[in-house]
């Protein structure tokens, strides 16, 4: 029997730099799969549908939660995101490990469903460093800018509910910090 991918659970306020350490792990782990979400928010310069996310209406984000099609879902800054079910769950019992890069409501949603999934909240190594890692970055407006780092502290709070904290002062560490907290995920024993 196949024995089942483990779900791994990425989060971290906005400007974090989880999608470069998500990219990294992607490219070193052949083994691990990155679950695109679905989501009403419009592309960022650049954002390719398919790629990044499934870029949908909100007509067809409400269909998909009316017909099951999502594992957890949430608004996050004003638009709705999801983790298509299908996918994820056709990957996880072929034994390919997911990777889920998703905000902290919707952590806690997969936590009541998979308690056996390994959950990383990754941290930046200072609120000042944060805010001018989101300025630098250029994608978002003032007002999203001012709005992301509202939430930040609220945020934070609730992250006693991951398993493991990595601090992202430098991409190489935190990936191989959080590629060693998979491998040894993977050699455990007892799972809950
Ligand atoms: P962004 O708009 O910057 O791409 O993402 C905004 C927030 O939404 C981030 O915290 C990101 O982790 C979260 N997010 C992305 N996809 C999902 C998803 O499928 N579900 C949930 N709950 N949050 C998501």
């Amino acid at each position: 029997m196949t024995q089942q991918g483990i779900l791994i659970v990425l989060s971290g306020p906005s400007g974090t730099g989880k999608g470069t350490i998500c990219r990294e792990l992607l490219r070193n782990d052949p083994n691990l799969n990155y679950s695109i979400s679905a989501t009403t928010r419009l592309p960022r310069a650049g954002e390719v549908n398919g790629v990044n996310y499934w870029f949908v209406s909100r007509e067809k984000f409400q269909a998909m939660i009316e017909n099951d099609e999502l594992l957890e879902w949430a608004e996050v800054y004003g638009n709705f995101y999801g983790t298509p079910r299908r996918y994820v769950m056709d990957l996880l019992s072929s034994g390919k490990d997911v990777v889920l890069e998703i905000d902290i409501q919707g952590a806690l949603q997969i936590k009541k469903k998979f308690p056996q999934g390994v959950f990383i909240y990754i941290l930046p190594p200072s609120l000042d460093e944060l805010a001018e890692r989101i300025h630098k970055r250029g994608t978002d407006s003032a007002e999203a800018i001012k709005q992301r780092l509202s939430c930040v502290t609220a945020e934070l709070s609730c992250a006693y509910n991951y398993h493991y904290f990595v601090v992202n002062d430098e991409v190489d560490r935190a990936v191989q910090k959080i590629a060693a907290i998979i491998t040894a995920e993977k050699c455990r024993v007892e799972r809950n």
